[in-house]
């Protein structure tokens, strides 16, 4: 069977790591995340976490030769042989033209990718009360919170806000998404591989429509 390639697209705060993690899963495939990578380099004071940082920090994107060799050694590895739920990646013009040449290597391409839709407004609400887990699973204070508060529901460790989820940041991240990343969309669309989900819906129902979405690609 050929592998499945699935890109996760959407600005930040849309879910695309809440949806990443449980299509992964519905799919037996590997979840893999960019930011969740750097910030394991970050924390691993690794020479890449370094570059990475102030970058992050200011919620510039890291740039495009550092994050593609990144993504083209997690590719690399045996567990991406049946495909992968991107998230967070490609970000840029130049990322896609990169991702598209790599899988092109592996007789593979990118297959769908779910555009998952949210207004501005409820973008800075979701991110101001993200609570992450160290293992990448997400939570929400109000929409999502855990059962018991500031502690992850299936390993128990300790949530925390990330630093990059501040309201300037925020600002700044979703202005870097529109001039960089938003012109995907019409990439992936001339592709005919994107499909349009509606992210103000609850999770379990953007869940259904993007797992529609894979089921009809
Ligand atoms: P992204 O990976 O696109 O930046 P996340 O998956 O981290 O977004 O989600 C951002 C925040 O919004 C998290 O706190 C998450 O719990 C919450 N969230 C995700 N999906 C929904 C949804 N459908 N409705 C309400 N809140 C959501
Ligand atoms: P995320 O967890 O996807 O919100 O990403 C957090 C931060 O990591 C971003 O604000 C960027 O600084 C960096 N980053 C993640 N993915 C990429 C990418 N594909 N290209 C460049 N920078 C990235």
């Amino acid at each position: 069977m050929s592998p499945l390639f699935i890109v996760m697209l959407g600005p930040p705060g849309a879910g695309k790591g809440t949806q990443a993690k449980i299509v992964a899963q519905n799919l037996d495939l590997v979840h893999i995340s960019t930011g969740d990578l750097f910030r394991e380099n970050l924390k691993n004071e690794t020479e890449l976490g370094q570059l990475a940082q102030q970058y992050m920090d200011e919620g510039e994107l890291v740039p495009d030769d550092v994050t593609i060799r990144m993504v083209e050694e997690r590719l690399s590895r045996p567990d991406c042989e049946d495909g992968a739920v991107m998230d967070g990646f490609p970000r840029t013009a130049a990322q896609a033209k990169a991702f598209d040449d790599l899988l092109s290597k592996f007789d593979a391409q990118v297959d769908v990718v779910p555009y998952i839709k949210v207004p501005d407004d409820e973008l800075v609400e979701r991110l101001s009360g993200r609570w992450m887990s160290p293992s990448g699973r997400v939570y929400h204070e109000k929409n999502n919170p855990p059962v018991v508060k500031w502690i992850d529901d299936i390993d128990g460790s300790q949530l925390y806000q990330r630093d990059d989820d501040k309201p300037e940041t925020i600002r700044h991240r979703i202005e870097v998404y529109n001039q960089e990343t938003a012109p995907l969309i019409e990439y992936y669309r001339d592709k005919g591989v994107l499909v349009e989900i509606d992210g103000t819906q609850p999770i379990e129902a953007v869940t259904e429509d993007i797992m529609q979405a894979i089921k009809e690609a």
